[in-house]
């Protein structure tokens, strides 16, 4: 018997480690949502399917949530709370930042506010430079009745929205707006000029401040006729007047960082893997984007 047990213990030891390490990074990554952004609603996580993709591949992930609508400094704030408990559960020295869309903006925020606590920013679909769209909205708020009526409409739909993903926050459709904006960007960026390009459509600095910026992006808008979201991208891809977009964010304007690619053939929802995973035939899983980027900030030492 106790030759057998002998065996089987050499056996064992014999065997390689399974548990995959691929994204096991030194620091945790926190997944910051954009716009209408909750962690999970009717148990549907805005980044679909990733943090458990992530996890399974030896990633400490924490999703975040934040208002559905409001102004990129009031939702960095809402991060930087969040980012500060993650911290002090893990007793790690810092966070791997991955926002997409107005999350990016979110995470540039806290990336200024605390750099010795944020190892990498990562933006996918950000409107870093702004995006016409928001200043198409603008516009429309600004016309007497037709606006006022808008804008209440949006932010009834956003409270609802926090009340279906269980957080209360404020919620502010024109603030959102107005962030979003062109001349609302350019002003954050002129406060936080972190990882910004120097030039129109450059790229941004690799390293700066003790922390790595990246950056990815997706140009094309109509993607998978059965995702609903699809026929919202066409009207607001609109805005671009024929430019290249995601249907919410311009090629350029995703730019932070290192451009690790600015075309994809994605639209802003298929960067996170939605409307449940649907997305344009023979096109790159954005999962395993997600997945490699990880295992390279894991390569980084980050
Ligand atoms: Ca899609």
């Amino acid at each position: 018997m106790k030759r057998i047990i002998a065996s089987l213990m050499l056996l064992l030891s014999m065997i390689p480690n399974w548990a995959d390490t691929y994204d096991q990074t030194r620091y945790p990554i926190v997944l910051v949502p954009g716009v209408l952004g909750f962690q999970q609603v009717f148990g549907i996580d805005y980044f679909y399917g990733i943090a458990d993709d992530l996890s399974s591949h030896g990633a400490q992930v924490y999703a975040t949530s934040a208002s559905a609508l409001n102004s990129s400094i009031a939702r960095g704030e809402e991060l930087l709370t969040q980012v500060q408990t993650i911290l002090a559960i893990t007793g790690a020295q810092k966070v791997n930042l991955i926002g997409h869309s107005h999350g990016g903006v979110a995470a540039r925020y806290v990336a200024a506010v605390i750099p010795s606590q944020v190892a990498s920013v990562t933006t996918i679909g950000s409107p870093n430079a702004g995006t016409p769209v928001a200043d198409a909205l603008l516009g429309i708020a600004n016309i007497p009745g037709v606006g006022s009526l808008g804008v209440s409409i949006a932010n009834a739909f956003s409270t609802l929205l926090d009340g279906f993903a269980g957080t209360s926050y404020g919620e502010s459709a024109v603030a959102e707006m107005e962030s979003m904006s062109t001349a609302g960007a350019a002003a954050f960026n002129a406060q936080f000029p972190q990882g910004m390009p120097s030039t129109p459509c450059g790229q941004g600095p690799a390293y700066a401040n003790g922390q790595r910026y990246y950056s990815w992006g997706g140009t094309s808008v109509f993607t998978n006729f059965l995702d609903p979201t699809d026929y919202l991208f066409s009207v607001t891809s609109l805005a671009f007047q024929g430019g290249a977009s995601d249907g919410l964010t311009g090629q350029c304007s995703s730019h932070f960082g290192t451009v690790l690619r600015d075309n994809y053939p994605w639209n802003h929802g298929d960067e996170i893997n939605q409307f449940l995973g649907l997305r344009g035939w023979f096109t790159p899983d954005p999962v395993a984007v997600y997945r490699d980027h990880v295992n390279r900030l894991k390569n980084a030492g980050l």
